[in-house]
């Protein structure tokens, strides 16, 4: 695995490009925009998934399945939502192919098998499912419907990019059904707490929790809460959404509920969803110029060790020692390897567990058996101490636990750095280019000022944080009142 990966200083995109391919995370396939996840890359997302899926579990949550495509006619149903997604649809309107008649080599679509009505791929979900959802709900005795599906969609995106943007996509998608306005409100702020909790305690990465502005909005949806992170070149990433739907899809659906009082009443929804764009805000948050850092929470080994010898004999003294520790650390619930491989060099060795991000390399040599110690090395830090033999699981628990806890720390700072005020445009255009980062700026809440904004800058109103504080000031860019500020940046 040759190592030498360009320096994020000199081109950050291409340092990305060639971190999640090196790293074995994942690579471009013979399909435009769709992404081939390899063993170690998906052995992170299922660290993710597992986690997630505890959580939505803990607060109440099952998982389901529905369907694949979307019959165009429900597609439809709810206008803005159809309208919002309708430029990036995969549609399917044959169900056959046949020999070309006149290449008996080729396949060709056959005209005879038409779809009498065309199948949308799911975008997103939601019309598959509001439309199933009419025929389990009937009274308030059916409510809540908390349900989560994991699976993949498609969305056409014109410009893509491994993990963070890709045609085709992993994720989870919840959609919840409730009997009142506030019951769905609450289930849309919990979930958002459910993602941003995830993204700072279990990825250690920071985020802001906030609402979108209507022009970034999910199509259909009345109010779109967000979790927006900071990648180390100044860039944010939407790092997860939930979404109030009011009663759009219950109307466009017609699936309407008898109350307590008797009363008819249409039903209140939401929807929220994390994908493997996570992957990339990882990647982007804590990896550095030797490549992936991995928070020990989803690093699928957590401990490597290398052994270091000359000849059968050392290797045996040695196994003896790592198969002990083996076990040890697997007992207190670690995952550990022992790189035996002797078709590998100790550095070729080092150099793949850096590149690949392993928290801690254990490396034990001949002296390290002589002197009953062996050789630690932190990935964050790079730094490297020598232990003694008994102590060393206790080390690794807590060198885990500090790692996990000084990767988020680092990273807090580094966004709480990234964060500026201004108080003209100037000032915004300078700091922007400078320095990048979130700016926090006033805005006189009109879609027009945000549109401006963007054209003239790429920046774009990330959201609206619920923590800004009410404070009289003017538009950053149209000097019009404002009451509180909003972060800009530009975006992946
Ligand atoms: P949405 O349904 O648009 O609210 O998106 C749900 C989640 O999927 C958000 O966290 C988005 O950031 C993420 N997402 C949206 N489009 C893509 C894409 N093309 N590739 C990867 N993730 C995406």
């Amino acid at each position: 695995m040759s190592k030498n990966l360009t320096k994020r200083s000199e081109d950050y995109s291409k340092w990305y490009n060639e971190l999640v391919v090196k790293a074995d995370l994942a690579e471009n396939s013979a399909v435009r925009g769709c992404m081939v996840i390899k063993p170690y890359g998906y052995a992170i997302w299922e660290k993710m998934q597992a986690e997630l899926d505890r959580k939505f579990k803990e607060t109440g949550h099952q998982n389901a399945y529905f369907p694949l495509f979307v019959p165009k006619s429900l597609f439809e149903a709810e206008e803005k939502n159809a309208e919002g997604f309708a430029k990036e649809c995969a549609v399917v309107t044959h169900y056959r192919l046949k020999t070309d008649p006149e290449d008996a080599s080729k396949l060709i679509v056959d005209p005879k098998a038409k779809l009498e009505e065309e199948l949308i791929v799911r975008p997103t979900s939601e019309a598959i499912i509001w439309n199933t959802y009419k025929g389990w709900v009937q009274s308030y005795r059916d409510l809540p419907i908390l349900i989560n599906q994991w699976a993949n969609v498609v969305r056409w995106e014109m410009r893509t990019r491994l993990f963070l943007r890709t045609a085709e996509f992993l994720w989870q998608e919840g959609h919840t059904a409730h009997e009142t306005r506030q019951e769905a409100i609450a289930e849309t702020e919990q979930m958002n707490n459910v993602y941003a909790d995830f993204a700072e305690n279990f990825m250690a990465i920071p985020v802001i929790k906030g609402r979108k502005t209507e022009s970034e909005r999910f199509a259909g949806a009345e109010d779109t809460y967000c979790i927006e992170a900071l990648m180390q070149d100044g860039k944010a990433l939407q790092a997860g959404t939930s979404h109030f739907l009011g009663q759009n899809f219950a109307k466009a659906f017609d699936v309407k509920f008898t109350s307590k009082e008797g009363k008819l009443d249409y039903v209140w929804a939401t929807s929220w969803g994390v994908s493997t764009r996570l992957m990339g805000a990882l990647i982007m948050t804590h990896s550095d110029d030797n490549g992936l850092v991995l928070p020990p929470n989803l690093a699928p080994i957590q401990v490597v060790i290398v052994p270091i010898y000359k000849g059968e004999e050392q290797l045996n003294q040695i196994s003896e020692v790592a198969d002990e520790l083996v076990n040890e650390l697997r007992g207190k619930g670690i995952s550990v390897k022992f790189d035996n491989r002797d078709t590998h060099r100790p550095g070729a060795k080092f150099a793949q567990y850096e590149l690949q991000g392993v928290p801690l390399r254990i490396a034990i040599g001949p002296k390290d058996l002589e002197k009953g110690t062996v050789e630690l090395a932190r990935r964050d830090t790079l730094s490297k101490q020598f232990v003694n033999k008994d102590e060393v699981v206790d080390t690794i628990g807590s060198l885990l636990e500090e790692i996990q806890k000084s990767l988020h720390e680092k990273a807090t700072q580094f966004r709480d750095d990234h964060i500026t005020e201004v108080s003209s445009f100037d000032e915004f255009k300078e700091v922007l280019e400078s320095k990048g980062g979130f700016i926090s700026a006033h805005w006189d809440g009109t879609v027009e000022t945000e549109q401006k904004i963007k054209e003239l800058t790429k920046a774009t109103i990330r959201c609206i944080p619920f923590d800004a504080k009410e404070e009289n000031g003017s538009c950053v860019y149209s000097g019009k009142p404002s009451k509180e500020r909003v972060l800009f940046a530009k975006a992946y």
